[in-house]
């Protein structure tokens, strides 16, 4: 039997998401719920496959399932397609298994030539909406389809809408339209050598081709690779009956939530505009009107629709974001999937669901995002210093957050100056896909037109990117990059700063405040924390970090980066005077001055901790790294230790290395100087004998041994460890103790952790290293090597920021397994960056290590990662 690549709404439904994608499958089951659906089909995510990697052609056998489909569809609508009569008009809509707003391109209105469009003015007798819908379609089909460029419709449309005096595309007559229609197929004609394709069949097969190459394009990548979606999903095609909001005053458009999505408030929220089709709302064309104004003006249907949307709403569990589309006073809905949300209004809605006793508070968890609290981890501005601030204009609130940085008027620009390091504010008319990047690289995004369901506005809250949209006041002018606003005119690389949660824009710099975790924030995260079972620990090197992330609810240190406390400019220099020494005596002396710091450092750190675990790790970068690099830093440590310039010089000769990466590093620091690492031990175990006196605790620092790969050096190690630490207690005359382990990072100690377990007491997982050993490629130069291999598709993720489950997750399994196998107990952990990457938590949980280890800020997302892993894969 033939593979079934087509299937009409009405054999579908909701679970076959992979198969139908997401709009598909939601308009599948839509119809089975008895909602008023235009009926159509779907083509499925495996033709897209089949059509993408077989030379991108649509097969016949396709083709003929396309065929009888649309003979279905003509039974049920009582129309006939590519007739001239009463024609079949149908959308062409592309549909991922999950949604990727304004990613793919729709076609509407398609079915129509010069003969059916006067077959629609009849039937309807509407010309003027026949020769509008048409149109549109010769302007989408030629864009999205064949890729002549929209400008140049744009320009006819506007400069004719100029010549004639018009302020809107409302005012436009059905012979301003005839004359627009035929304009649009010169243009076509001209680009393309040919005429405007009259066959609705070649039409269809056309539009469906082009949705398949469209989940080929740069933004669908763009897009895929920062929401982690895999290229081999491919997307649906859906083929859908058309119904008209542009049919006059008792037609429309809208896109509405069922609740709040910037707040999570309960109540309807979204706009729509009457006399449009639907893509005038999302692109931001005109100013849509709020969607509470329709209970005045559409009554009967406003109280139909907010019965639907609560329908859908208890069936999904779960918050809606449809489109809706109103022909004649008739209501029909196109579209409904769960609603993207800010983090604020995500965590409203969990909580506020599981009291209306909709859902349990486990599954409540699994519907926020863990990534999206990010968005509540970053500061807001700071009060006093808002009042002050002088604002210049107000639009809408799009997406919460405050953002401070320097206008740009492209997402070009803006990638530049965001790789010089600056923050920047897009400031655009209205976003489109290929800003995408931009926004994701900008502090804040500006637009001109559009509201709160807009590209702009759905893309940014999608990010957690700031965004304030809609600000008609704004006079812009884009070429010459400034704009005006409020008396002002704000040049490119000028100040301003937006507040995403009341609209407001100010001119300059305005400071931000630190956010903290309350509400229903708390609340959520209480219950994460009961269901998981990693433990969720920081890297942290200062006290201030390790405060804020015990604030963020974090259960001791798994990192401490002893090398990062040297970098102070007084420190630097008697660090600098260490290096530099030419014997053990001097070294020695030199270490001498640094054990004080030390001592402070780490009490500070204890007490932060208030008693929680903390691992520390012996100095471990290449001393390379260190070696001064102007003249007066040498004469700084001349100065420290009374040695010549010129012999100083020598010595760094000495220290440089061609691959320090790979060179003289972590524990074969100890290996050469073993004065370092005593002076390291001395400091973290007097530092706990004198805290833990003074404030009670019992602290039993965790020594992290940094870069094993044999077990004769790891042995080495904790032998000057074990001995320094020895004398440092007996002469305390107190109690205390220790434990020692090893950062795994080396391929190698990966191969024997068996025989290093039978020393270490602990293993913690270093994957920055472990994967750049791994891949062999080096952490600091992956970064153009990383775009090509993601753009050509050769790896699916970064895998320095998502972990590897393949190679590097094979390694880390194998250690796992070994070290148990020799101390069945052994404590595991992970502290690169991966311990703060949903994916990379998962993962660890599955690999049953105790705890993970990351920066602060992302502590609750570790938090929520781990109790959804849990819940996902109970152990
Ligand atoms: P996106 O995934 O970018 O939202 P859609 O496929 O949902 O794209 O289509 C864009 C807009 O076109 C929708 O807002 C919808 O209102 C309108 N639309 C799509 N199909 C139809 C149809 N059959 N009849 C009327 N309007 C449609
Ligand atoms: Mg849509
Ligand atoms: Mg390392």
């Amino acid at each position: 039997m033939s593979t079934k690549y087509v299937y009409m709404f009405s054999e579908g439904n909701g679970s076959m998401k992979e198969l139908l994608g997401g709009k598909g499958a939601n308009l599948a089951e839509m119809t089975n719920l008895g909602l008023p659906i235009p009926q159509g089909f779907t083509v499925s995510t495996e033709a897209c496959t089949l059509y993408n990697t077989s030379g991108k052609v649509l097969s016949d056998e396709i083709k003929a399932q396309v065929d009888k489909a649309i003979v279905k569809l003509e039974e049920i609508s009582g129309k006939k397609f590519g007739d001239n009569a009463n024609p079949l008009l149908v959308s062409v809509r592309s549909g991922s298994r999950a949604s990727m707003p304004g990613m793919m391109d729709t076609v509407l209105n398609l079915g129509l030539n010069d003969e059916a469009v006067e077959g629609l003015a009849n039937a309807t007798g509407n010309p003027r909406f026949a020769y509008d819908s048409f149109r549109r379609f010769i302007m989408m089909f030629a864009d999205v389809v064949i890729g002549v460029s929209k400008k140049k419709f744009d320009k006819v449309l506007d400069e004719y809408k100029e010549s004639k005096g018009y302020g809107s595309d409302l005012d436009l007559n059905v012979d301003d339209l005839k004359h627009i229609c035929e304009e649009f197929k010169k243009i076509y004609r001209d680009d393309q050598g040919k005429d405007f394709p009259a066959d609705a069949k070649i039409q269809l097969y056309e539009a469906i081709g082009a949705v398949f190459r469209s989940w080929d394009n740069e933004r669908a990548f763009s897009y895929r690779r920062m929401n982690d979606i895999p290229y081999d999903w491919g997307t649906a095609v859906n083929v859908q009956s058309m119904v008209f909001g542009n049919m006059g005053d008792d037609s429309g458009t809208g896109v509405v939530f069922s609740r709040n999505a910037a707040t999570g408030v309960d109540e309807i929220y979204g706009e729509y505009m009457i006399n449009a089709q639907g893509e005038d709302v999302v692109a931001g064309v005109r100013t849509p009107k709020p969607f509470a104004q329709l209970k005045e003006e559409m009554p009967a249907i406003y109280d139909e629709f907010v019965n639907y949307a609560k329908k859908l709403e208890r069936h999904y569990k779960d918050m809606q974001d449809m489109e809706i589309t109103i022909e004649k006073g008739k209501l029909y809905f196109l579209q409904t999937r769960n609603g993207k949300r800010t983090a604020t209004a995500a965590l409203k809605i969990a909580v506020d669901m599981v009291d209306e006793g909709l859902i349990t508070s486990e599954e409540a968890l699994l519907k926020v995002e863990p990534r999206q609290l990010d968005q509540l981890l970053h500061p807001t501005f700071d009060t006093k210093a808002l009042k002050e601030a002088n604002p210049i204009g107000k639009a809408l609130p799009a997406s919460p957050g405050a953002a401070t940085g320097k206008v740009y008027f492209n997402a070009e620009d803006v990638k530049e100056a965001s790789e010089r390091g600056e923050a920047c504010i897009l400031v655009r008319l209205e976003t489109s896909p290929e800003d995408i990047e931009g926004m994701a690289r900008s502090k804040g995004v500006l637009t001109v037109r559009g509201g709160m369901t807009s590209h702009a506005a759905v893309v940014a809250r999608g990010m957690g990117t700031c965004c304030v949209s809609g600000c008609e006041e704004i006079k812009m002018n884009e070429e010459e990059k400034y704009f005006d606003l409020g008396g002002h005119r704000i040049k490119e690389g000028d100040y301003i700063s937006l507040d995403g949660s009341t609209g407001n824009i100010y001119l300059g710099e305005i400071k931000t405040v630190d956010p903290e975790i309350s509400g229903n924030f708390a609340k959520f995260m209480e219950w994460a924390d009961k269901v998981r079972d990693l433990k969720v620990r920081t890297n942290a090197d200062t006290p201030k970090d390790a405060s804020k992330a015990i604030e963020f609810g974090a259960e001791g240190i798994g990192l401490t980066r002893t090398e990062h406390m040297f970098f102070d400019e007084e420190r630097i220099i008697k660090f600098r005077a260490m290096i530099l020494s030419d014997s053990v005596s001097e070294r020695e002396k030199a270490l001498e001055e640094l054990i004080p710091y030390q001592i402070s450092d780490f009490k500070g750190l204890y007490e932060a901790m208030e008693g929680r675990p903390v691992t520390i790790r012996l100095l471990d970068p290449p001393l390379h790294e260190f070696i001064p690099h102007t003249e007066a830093e040498y004469e700084a440590v001349s100065k420290q230790n009374g040695k010549p310039v010129a012999e100083l010089k020598a010595k760094a000769a000495a220290l440089h290395e061609i691959n320090p990466m790979m060179g003289h590093r972590g524990c074969r620091l100890s290996v050469t100087f073993p004065e370092i690492t005593r002076m390291q031990i001395v400091a973290i175990i007097k530092a706990a004998i004198e805290i833990n006196k003074e404030k009670g605790y019992n602290i039993v620092p965790e020594i992290m041994i940094p870069l094993v790969g044999e077990i004769k050096e790891f042995r080495f190690v904790k032998e000057i460890v074990d001995s320094t630490a020895a004398e440092v207690i007996k002469e305390a005359g107190v109690d205390l103790q220790y434990m020692v382990g090893t950062m795994i990072e080396i391929p190698r100690a990966c191969l024997t952790a068996d025989a290093i377990a039978k020393e270490a007491e602990f293993f913690s997982f270093g994957t920055n290293d472990l994967t750049q050993l791994t891949y062999g490629l080096s952490r600091d130069d992956a970064g153009k090597i990383l775009n090509d291999y993601i753009g050509k598709n050769i790896y699916e993720a970064d895998p320095t920021a998502r972990l590897d489950r393949t190679g590097v997750g094979q390694l880390m399994q194998m250690a796992v397994e070994k070290g148990k196998s020799t101390k069945e107990n052994i404590k595991l952990g992970i502290c690169g960056e991966h311990g703060g990457d949903p994916s990379s938590v998962e993962f660890c949980h599955m690999l049953g290590l105790n705890y993970v280890s990351c920066s602060p800020y992302r502590v609750p997302i570790a938090r929520l990662a781990a109790a959804q892993a849990a819940l996902k894969f109970p152990r």
